[in-house]
């Protein structure tokens, strides 16, 4: 096997200036090269996985096919490349930590002390390594900002593959912030000399720099950026501000990081095919149409929080050819008596997935709404099990039907705990109530099969398909019956066609929920059926 390069992102000054961005439009840059690529996230911080971190603090946890919580950038990675994540692409401090102490128990360090340099190191590049397996560039992410105490054994670790592999196959780039001062009508270099200073006195001397910044950076500044961090003139590259996180490949290419990365790593390719990506950005650029989508949701404050969602509905758009506009409106402040001012702009509404009691009754009514007045609706997760429970309370006029997860008590409890399942491969999964938050979710991709003819259906024009999953309750099948009467369809089920997966509504133009998170699949070269029949249906409502 030739060996594999890898490439190392590290950050600057200041956090979020979209090194999961960068790291995607490399490995976007690389493919259309002709290579294959891989993409890694490791994460300093102790959490063993993002499962339980608020999506307040954290933005969104990305699940990957293969039911892994993790770091939103490995959305970005799928997004921007043909690489597929898994349970390996995302290590945090806690897990690598996990790890070792768990050798340590069972005795496996032989009597020795233990270390963070070479044990907790050793597993972090065996982690790195392992989860790097049939690729032509390996590309790691390294979260937090270079002087982080807790970034310290990934720095280090990621210094002394340098060593194991070779100089030929390690390239690093450092990712920092170059201000501009109003006042003093420049930019600053300053912070990026620091900050790669400190990189440099952990042993790491980065092979470029990006640049992240409001204007153009001019041959002096890009000089003096060089003489003081030790790199060519040319390896300081520009990221400027952009519209559209899709035009970053190309303005990364136009600055010439690929041609570098493959020169410096001694890896013959042609010239990128960029086509794909100058047609997504014409589109979206330049519209014809206009469409805006309500999301009523929990986390409305921080963006972050419904990152793929957002994408999503972009690429639905790039199908449509419309600027998706998206108002996020707080579900906590919905009433009875504000949410027909509060919705008469849009021209779709949608419920996502969220996990609490919060904002569940403002979330019921925006449903309401979107049923009676004929307003395209998708629900996803949470969004579809609270169109049960809508559709429970003011059509089949079970009033105060509810999931368990709100009220323990209620007469329906239309979506409760199932205590146990079987899937495809006749494993029964337990949950209860009381089991560790971690624990008992259902997790990744699973089968459905959809119902000819359905709306769902005309979507996707398949039979089969294959969507994530992040939750803990389900439909009642005790209330199939009663709820298929009263006019709620039953459109998608697991192959064995004991869980429902998807339902809608016959007399309504277009009303989806659905049990899967639909978002985390969609692609700005590849849009997701679903998010581009919800956008065509919020066009035809306009
Ligand atoms: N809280 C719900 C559940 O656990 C929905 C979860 C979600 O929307 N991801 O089933």
């Amino acid at each position: 096997m030739k060996p594999i390069k890898f490439i190392f992102f590290t950050g600057g000054v200041v956090s979020s200036l979209g090194k999961g961005l960068a790291a995607a439009s490399l490995g976007a840059l690389l493919e259309a090269r002709g290579l294959k690529v891989g993409i890694t996230k490791l994460d300093p911080y102790l959490n063993v996985d993002p499962g339980t971190m608020n999506p307040y603090q954290h933005g969104e946890v990305y699940v990957t096919e293969d039911g892994a919580e993790t770091d939103l950038d490995l959305g970005h990675y799928e997004r921007f490349t043909n690489s597929q994540a898994s349970k390996k692409s995302n290590y945090t401090t806690g897990k690598i930590y996990e790890i070792v102490l768990n050798k340590e128990r069972r005795g496996e360090y032989l009597g020795g002390t233990v270390q963070v340099i070479p044990h907790v190191t050793n597993e972090i590049k065996h982690a790195i390594i392992e989860s790097l397996t049939d690729v032509d560039v390996g590309i790691v992410e390294i979260g937090g900002t270079v002087g982080d105490i807790e970034s310290l054994p990934f720095l280090e670790a990621i210094r002394q593959l340098k060593g194991d592999i070779g100089k030929d196959n390690v390239f690093y780039i450092h990712l920092t912030l170059v201000p501009y001062l109003k006042a003093a009508g420049e930019v600053k270099t300053k912070p990026t000399q620091h900050s790669v200073k400190e990189l440099r006195a952990i042993g790491i001397q980065p092979d470029i720099i990006i640049c992240r910044t409001e204007m153009l950076l001019n041959d002096d500044i890009k000089k003096k950026i060089a003489l003081f961090c030790n790199v060519e003139k040319s390896s300081v590259v520009t990221a400027i501000d952009v519209e559209s996180i899709y035009e970053v490949p190309l303005n990364l290419h136009n600055e010439g990081l690929d041609e570098k990365v493959i020169e410096k790593l001694n890896i013959w390719t042609g010239a990128p095919n960029l086509e794909k990506w100058e047609r997504i950005i014409q589109l979206i650029k330049f519209p014809d149409y206009k469409v805006t989508v309500g999301l009523i949701g929990k986390y409305v404050g921080l963006k972050e929080s419904y990152k793929s969602l957002n994408e999503a509905l972009v690429h639905g758009g790039i199908e449509n050819n419309a600027k998706v506009n998206i108002k996020f409106i707080d579900s906590d402040t919905l009433n009875e008596d504000n949410i027909a001012s509060n919705l008469s702009d849009v021209d779709s509404i949608l419920v996502p997935g969220g996990f609490g009691e919060r904002g569940i009754e403002g979330k019921i009514i925006a449903i309401k709404y979107a049923r009676e007045n004929s307003i395209p609706f998708l629900g996803i997760c949470l969004g579809m099990q609270l169109a049960v429970v809508e559709f429970a309370r003011n059509v089949a006029e079970m009033k105060d039907a509810n999931s368990t997860e709100f009220n323990k008590r209620t007469e329906f409890p239309v979506i409760h705990l199932m205590e146990s399942w079987t899937d495809n491969h006749q494993i029964v999964q337990k949950r209860d109530e009381n089991a560790n938050l971690g624990g008992t979710m259902r997790l990744g991709a699973y089968p459905c099969n959809l119902e000819k003819g359905s709306k769902i259906y005309n979507a996707y024009q398949v039979d089969s398909i294959m969507e994530r999953h992040r939750h803990r309750y389900e439909f009642n099948n005790n209330y199939r019956d009663i709820l298929q009467e009263k006019g709620l369809k039953i459109s998608g089920y697991s192959p064995n066609g004991e869980l429902v997966e998807t339902i809608e509504l016959e007399n309504h133009p277009w009303f989806v929920g659905c049990q899967f998170h639909p978002e985390f699949k969609s692609k700005p070269v590849a849009p997701h059926p679903l998010f581009v029949a919800f956008i065509k249906a919020a066009l035809e409502f306009k």
